[in-house]
């Protein structure tokens, strides 16, 4: 039986996937995560197949001993959230970063044992949009601290696959939403907002533009890179979006209409956040042509199945309520809430 090593397993995409592994495939999962506020330990069903290590990524020592065992690695362990990195930015470098820098040297030292190393970078490496619809070939122009130390690792990644041979893949998911996602991130902010009955708050004018990825799609792409041919994926970036995106105030007017409390609610505007990116549209043809990989989920049906999440398991969030909002210095200089 092979065994899967997951960073981040705790996270939002990494306990889909650590589900998805354990419910319809068959090697053994190992989860490392440090269980940080954006983490929890994964509530899955035993199948007798999973090992949960409460741990760091930047702990070389743990780390080597887990690839050591291990035959696949997805790495995604990171610090995630925007905001978080303007109001607090050196967690973002060393867990990102050097995290990636400690994952990257395991493979490398197991390179014998290991037979793909698949790291989760993000489409905010790329900035605003210039181009109608990005393909991997985009400039990458990161506007935050966590866009930049997100860059620094997916390019570090890279780095070691030209240097070192090692069977490394990249994924670059454009903005996922789905259960279990963090309240400070919007969707599941504006839906959570919305229920109790509390008013929406939208950075800048609500114009910016997403490309959104129902998280199950996400983790399609990823089972795909694990079952491809290594001879058309090592090396290799790839681009996971739908090809549209919505602007933030069409997904908050979108979550406001599907729950009845929030008929009423009023949108609360704030400041922009600084750095925001203005748009962000993906061209995923790469994955199409070589993973035959394409999002399964409409917007709206992702969009009803969290919001239906949301509702029944307030148990799960009710004590985040708090993290919706931190305070940041905005573009014109004011302190706010974001
Ligand atoms: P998340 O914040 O929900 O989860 C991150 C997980 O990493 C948490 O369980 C946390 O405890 C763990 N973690 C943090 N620091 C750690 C450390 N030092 N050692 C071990 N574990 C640590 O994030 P997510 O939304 O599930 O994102 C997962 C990955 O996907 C990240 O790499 C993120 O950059 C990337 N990504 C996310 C999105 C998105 O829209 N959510 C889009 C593109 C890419």
């Amino acid at each position: 039986m092979k065994t899967i090593l997951l960073t981040g397993g705790g996270g939002f995409i990494g306990s889909s996937l650590a589900n998805r592994i354990l419910q319809s495939r068959s090697e053994r999962l190992i989860v490392l995560d440090a269980l940080t506020y954006a983490g929890k330990e994964p509530a899955v069903s035993d199948t007798g197949r999973l090992e949960f290590w409460h741990g760091d990524v930047r702990n070389g020592e743990l780390v080597e001993s887990l690839v050591a065992r291990s035959d696949v690695v997805v790495h995604m362990a990171a610090e995630t959230h925007v905001t978080r990195s303007i109001f607090d930015d050196k967690l973002f470098f060393e867990t990102d970063v050097l995290g990636t820098q400690v994952v990257a040297n395991a493979v490398v030292r197991h390179q014998d044992r290991i037979e793909r190393f698949i790291h989760v970078s993000t489409s905010e490496v790329y900035g605003n949009a210039l181009s109608d619809a990005m393909d991997e070939d985009h400039p990458l122009n990161p506007m935050s601290p966590y866009a930049s130390a997100k860059c620094g690792a997916d390019r570090l990644v890279f780095s070691y696959w030209s240097t070192y041979g090692i069977p490394a893949v990249i994924v670059r998911p454009f903005n996922n939403f789905g259960p279990r996602q963090h309240l400070e991130k919007a969707v599941p902010r504006f839906i959570t907002s919305c229920l109790l009955g509390e008013p929406i708050t939208i950075h800048g004018d609500g114009s910016a533009a997403r490309d959104w990825l129902f998280v199950e799609d996400h983790c399609d792409a990823l089972e795909a890179v694990m079952d491809a041919d290594l001879s058309q994926v090592a090396g290799e970036v790839f681009n996971l979006g739908t090809g549209q995106h919505r602007t933030i105030g069409e997904v908050a007017g979108l979550v406001r209409a599907a729950i009845p409390a929030a008929a009423d609610l009023q949108a609360e505007y704030l400041s922009d956040r600084p750095g925001q990116v203005s748009r962000h549209t993906c061209d995923a043809t790469k994955a199409r042509r070589i993973l035959g990989w394409t999002p399964r989920t409409s917007f709206e049906d992702g969009l009803d199945r969290t919001i239906a999440w949301y509702r029944d398991n307030s148990d799960w969030w009710d004590s985040m309520r708090w993290m919706r909002h931190i305070p940041i210095v905005t573009s014109d200089g004011k302190r706010e809430m974001h």
